[in-house]
């Protein structure tokens, strides 16, 4: 006789039922892979390094287990650190929403907003502070906060938070932080000075690790167009009139690069709009909304600015320059293709651009097809 194999389920794993109340509101039917692996291994207290392609469900396989097992008496329990402010936003209003039915409040604390703000939140009686690392390492220099001890620290989008230059800040804050503490580690890539980190700061981590033999995703169709330097802009838009565009994101590598771009599709018709980090806050936070509400199409970043937007439905990602370096060519694809929707990335490279087009696609190991920009003719009929 045989033997079905367990179909994974969120109620395996003993969560509060307030908890799976959320889960079930949220949407969710069965945990992701890095959520089944991860969540038992933090509902046992060890320390974890998790790592799984941008949009599989980190937030969660993080969240649910610390959310769990929390005692809400004892003032801050989690400390999550995160690259961007953006980022913590975002994490903030998953938490938020996964923990409302148990009371959980969460407070995000970045460059740019007030200290008494955030610190006044905070000793209202948060549970769960989200932070980014410079202005965390500010507030615990200061010694603003009093007896701040949070059991659970989570560094999310490691990688990423080592390529903006923050492992310095991340070694300060731990040396503010309990040492009788869990901690937790994800990112999407895991390069050496990322496991160097683990070792440093984690003890005895459970690594948990989904990847296949490429580290990115197989709903993504990746294509490379071959262009002349000169051909940039016209490119791109006979692209934009070419495919079925739902919503877009266009990769810069410069902030001025963003801004002329941005105004080149405007002025053709184009309902795009830029995001940089030169911008005011407020000014960012209206363009993310606007992308997530539909009334924006075409979003023109800068990397740095796009670094985890969690927006589900981007159709296109396209890289109007071709990036800096393998991991960066992986973050901006991982913008498309999220929660098994099918994805294309458009890469445009310049015959002198080919030899990094080839380095990246044999670190990344995937498939890139060659296309063809569609001809004014053929964008016409
Ligand atoms: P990552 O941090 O790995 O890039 P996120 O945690 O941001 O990914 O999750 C990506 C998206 O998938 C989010 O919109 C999240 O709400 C959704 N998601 C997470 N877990 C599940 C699940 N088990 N089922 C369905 N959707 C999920
Ligand atoms: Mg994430």
């Amino acid at each position: 006789d045989t033997v079905a194999a367990p179909t994974a389920s969120f109620d395996d794993f003993g969560l509060r039922p307030e908890i799976l109340q959320s889960i079930r509101y949220a949407g969710f039917k069965v945990p992701s892979p890095i959520q089944q692996q991860a969540i038992p291994l933090v509902l046992e207290g060890r320390d974890v390094v998790g790592q799984a392609h941008t949009g599989t469900g980190k937030t969660a396989a993080f969240g649910l287990p610390t959310l769990n097992q929390m005692a809400l008496d004892r003032g801050v329990e989690a400390l999550i650190i995160v690259p961007t402010r953006e980022l913590a936003n975002q994490v903030s209003d998953e938490l938020f929403k996964y923990g409302k039915k148990l009371g959980i409040h969460t407070v995000t604390v970045y460059g740019g907003s007030s200290y008494n703000r955030q610190i006044g939140l905070i000793e209202r009686g948060a549970q769960v502070v989200i932070a980014t690392p410079g202005r965390l390492k500010d507030i615990l220099e200061r010694n603003m906060l009093a007896d701040f001890a949070p059991s659970t620290v989570i560094l999310d989008e490691a990688d990423e938070m080592l390529d903006m230059g923050f492992l310095d800040d991340i070694n300060t804050i731990f040396d503010f932080l309990p040492t009788d503490r869990q901690t937790l580690l994800f990112s999407a890539t895991m390069p050496k000075p990322i496991k160097a980190l683990a070792e440093r700061i984690l003890v005895d981590p459970a690594f948990v690790s989904i990847t296949q033999e490429e580290t990115t995703n197989k709903d993504i169709a990746q294509q490379y167009y071959v262009i002349e330097e000169n051909e940039r802009d016209d490119a791109i838009i006979r692209l934009l009139d070419a495919e079925e565009l739902e919503k877009t994101i266009v990769f810069c590598r410069t902030k001025r690069e963003v801004d002329r771009l941005s105004n080149v599709l405007s002025s053709v018709g184009y309902n795009a709009k830029g995001l940089h980090g030169d911008m005011e806050q407020r000014q960012r936070e209206s363009v993310i909304r606007g992308l997530k509400e539909n009334a924006i199409d075409i979003l023109v970043a800068t990397d740095v600015a796009a670094r985890g937007i969690h927006i589900n439905d981007v159709s296109h990602v396209i890289n109007y320059h071709i990036p800096f370096d393998p991991e960066s060519y992986v973050h901006r694809i991982g913008r498309t293709g999220r929660a098994g929707q099918k994805g294309v990335a458009i890469t445009l490279v310049t015959p002198l651009e080919f030899k990094e087009l080839q380095r990246i696609r044999k670190i990344v190991g995937t498939q890139m097809a060659h296309s063809f920009i569609p001809t004014k003719q053929q964008v016409q009929s």
